[in-house]
């Protein structure tokens, strides 16, 4: 369906492992002054003065991850730098450098490497950040990709999951659970596919969503304009898993309650529209729904006036004692606990 249909395959065994290093790094500059050496020695060398380093990875595998049937390569690896730096962020520190991992079949062709390696390279110039190593190896069945990301921040700024405070407000970045109707989408567009290898899917009514989960956006622009702004939220924590297991690590690892209100939960038009076409509750997948890469923080009220016209920002709810549970309160003004229950949890309904 969205597989790529160019022609020219080059075996990977012709280049050979180094070759390959090579071949795939070769376009990539160094643009930060912190990275002192990259790749090709035995490791990379940066620095990092009288700042605190921040370092997080994710892995990534086929048939668990991702289904190479409708996500292209080149989107991949896009992704896959995105969930990293969302992190990074997360933490309200800046991204600065990533390595990235993969083992790889010998049923991919170079071709296919050049393009996942096309959407690392366009997240890396995108977001400023310079690919500085990783390690290439073969796999015997699918594709593995591991990327680390390394980033900065000064000990005080940083913002952990765990200093939330009651009476703080929650608040939510841009809208939630497109990426995980997106996905909807794709994997129905798979099954006719199946059934009708000519059908072309005309996605067009889809593509705000779909783009949601082929190609998310890391929200460095928040930690930019919160510093902008002056406000250092007191907790945050980036929205990989849905907002209802999200605000569940912050309430428990702050040790507090919360109340969240439905009404007030962000959804785009199209998240509305697709959940009423597939028989789904908006707010099940907001609050089920992974893969948004929000961000998900606490503020103090006196920081109230300082974020309540931005329209990156939604209030959706408050911080309470951790007596009173974490709580959803509806439209019709009933209050119902809140669960953690991933995207894969949802999956597997
Ligand atoms: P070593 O044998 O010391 O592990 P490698 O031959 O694996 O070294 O790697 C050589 C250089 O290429 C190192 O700088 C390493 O970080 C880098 N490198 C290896 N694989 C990748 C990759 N997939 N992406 C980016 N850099 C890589
Ligand atoms: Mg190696």
């Amino acid at each position: 369906m969205l597989e790529n249909k160019d022609q020219s395959r080059t075996s990977l065994e012709e280049l050979g492992e180094f070759g390959l290093i090579d071949h795939l790094t070769e376009h990539f500059k160094i643009s930060q002054k912190t990275t002192v050496k990259g790749i090709g020695d035995d490791a990379a060398v940066l620095s990092f003065p009288d700042t605190h380093m921040v370092v997080t990875t994710d892995l990534l595998i086929e048939g668990v991850h991702f289904d190479l049937s409708y996500v292209p390569l080149k989107h991949l690896g896009y992704k896959a730098v995105m969930v990293n730096l969302s992190d990074v962020y997360a933490m309200n520190a800046t991204a600065s450098q990533i390595t990235v991992s993969i083992a790889v079949s010998n049923r991919f062709p170079l071709e296919a490497l050049e393009d996942l390696y096309a959407g690392i390279q366009a997240a890396c110039i995108n977001y400023k950040v310079d690919l500085v190593g990783g390690d290439t190896t073969s796999s015997t069945t699918g594709l593995v990709i591991s990327v680390t990301a390394i980033g900065q921040a000064s000990g005080d700024t940083i913002v952990g999951r765990d200093t939330a405070k009651s009476g703080d407000l929650v608040v939510v970045t841009g809208d939630i659970g497109a990426a995980y109707m997106g996905l909807q989408i794709l994997e129905r567009e798979k099954a006719v596919f199946k059934v009708n290898p000519n059908n072309q899917p005309d996605l067009e009514q889809y593509a705000y969503i779909v783009e949601r989960q082929l190609k998310p956006e890391a929200r460095k622009d928040v930690v930019n304009l919160l510093a902008s702004l002056e406000v250092l939220p007191t907790a945050m924590i980036d929205i990989s898993d849905g907002l209802s297991s999200e605000i569940l690590h912050i309430c428990k690892n702050s040790n507090v309650g919360c109340n969240l209100y439905e009404e007030k939960i962000p959804l785009d038009p199209q998240v509305i529209s697709t959940c009423e076409e597939f028989g789904l509750d908006s707010t099940t997948i907001a609050l089920s729904g992974g893969e948004d890469y929000e961000l998900l923080f606490t503020i103090a009220q006196t920081d109230y006036p300082k974020i309540k016209a931005n329209p990156n920002f939604t209030i959706v709810g408050h911080i309470t004692d951790q007596g009173e549970g974490a709580h959803l309160i509806t439209r019709a003004n009933t209050k119902i606990p809140l669960v953690a229950r991933g995207w894969n949890a949802l999956n597997s309904d």
